[in-house]
């Protein structure tokens, strides 16, 4: 293994950024770690073993990616910004467990370009698409184990929200439905380079082997998801009917599911979600 300096520190990060004429890109979300630190807890929350195939979003300089490397991951790292993948060259050069690919994540084929029974992503997110990407991993049901990333303090708080809470909304349930999230630690804006305007957090989601909660239909599930918190302020009968159910109908559902239609969806669990959605999916196949 190569003898490199520690890439996470301010002063080696500004020597690259200077030296490859590097402007950080504010719409790329190009708030590169200079604490290495975080990066040591990056890596131990990934629990990262020798061999581990990880994907790496958005390796920057290379700073994640090098902490990753010396714990011995076989790192394919996904880049958007050609003007890196120079620097990443030389910044990485003798690591030979790293592969870096040119490429937008929401875009490229991630199965052609990671063909591994599991993986794992580990990633100091860009915040302009946290959303998205988590979703797209999830949804498309990638085989991935574990997602340790850093994403904004709000939204990794939004998805470990229990109900009840004004944080509680489509991304918790989508979140918790798919996976078992934790908050590992609390990163401040100091640890960044150029520090974002807001706190940071690295959450950890264990990908689960079954949901917690059957449904007959995830389509379904996440279309009672989505009706009940489309207006936050409509009561989830409100709500079910304009996503489509009429009121004979919709009063059959609330019974079988044994729910008050007069609550609203930040109140309901995802066992309460799952049972409007089964009903509903049950009404439509007897018809
Ligand atoms: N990993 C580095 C670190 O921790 O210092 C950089 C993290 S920085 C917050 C986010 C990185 O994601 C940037 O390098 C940015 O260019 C890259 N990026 C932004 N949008 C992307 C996309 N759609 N696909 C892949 N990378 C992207």
């Amino acid at each position: 293994m190569a003898i490199k300096p520690c890439i996470a520190q301010k002063d080696v990060t500004l020597h690259i950024v200077r030296t490859f004429g590097i402007h950080m890109s504010k719409k790329l979300g190009q708030n590169f770690l200079i604490d290495a630190n975080v990066v040591d807890g990056i890596v131990a929350a990934a629990a990262i073993t020798e061999g581990d195939p990880v994907l790496e979003i958005g390796p920057g300089i290379g700073t994640l990616t090098q902490g990753l490397a010396e714990a011995g991951a076989e790192v394919t790292a996904v880049e958007l910004d050609r003007r890196l993948l120079d620097v990443l060259g030389k910044t990485l050069e003798g690591y030979n467990n790293v592969r870096i690919i040119h490429g937008d994540i929401l875009k490229i084929d991630i199965s052609r370009e990671i063909n591994k029974e599991k993986y794992k992503v580990v990633a100091n997110l860009p915040y302009y698409i946290t959303t998205p990407i988590i979703m797209k991993f999830l949804e498309e049901k990638l085989p991935v184990e574990l997602l340790v990333t850093m994403v904004q303090k709000e939204v990794a708080e939004r998805m470990v929200a229990k109900p009840g809470g004004k944080d509680y909304g489509a991304l918790s349930v989508a979140v918790q439905y798919y996976t078992q999230p934790e908050i590992m630690f609390i990163v401040p804006p100091q640890a960044f380079l150029p520090p974002p305007a807001v706190e940071s957090a690295v959450i950890r989601c264990t990908v689960r082997s079954k949901p917690p909660v059957e449904v007959a239909s995830e389509k379904m599930f996440f279309r009672v998801v989505k009706a009940a918190f489309a207006q936050r302020r409509k009561t989830l009968a409100n709500g079910l009917k304009a996503a489509g159910l009429n009121k004979d109908d919709l009063e059959q559902v609330l019974t079988q599911a044994g729910i008050d239609g007069t609550r609203r969806g930040e109140q309901l669990s995802l066992d309460e979600f799952a049972a409007i959605a089964n009903a509903w999916t049950k009404l439509l196949n007897a018809n």
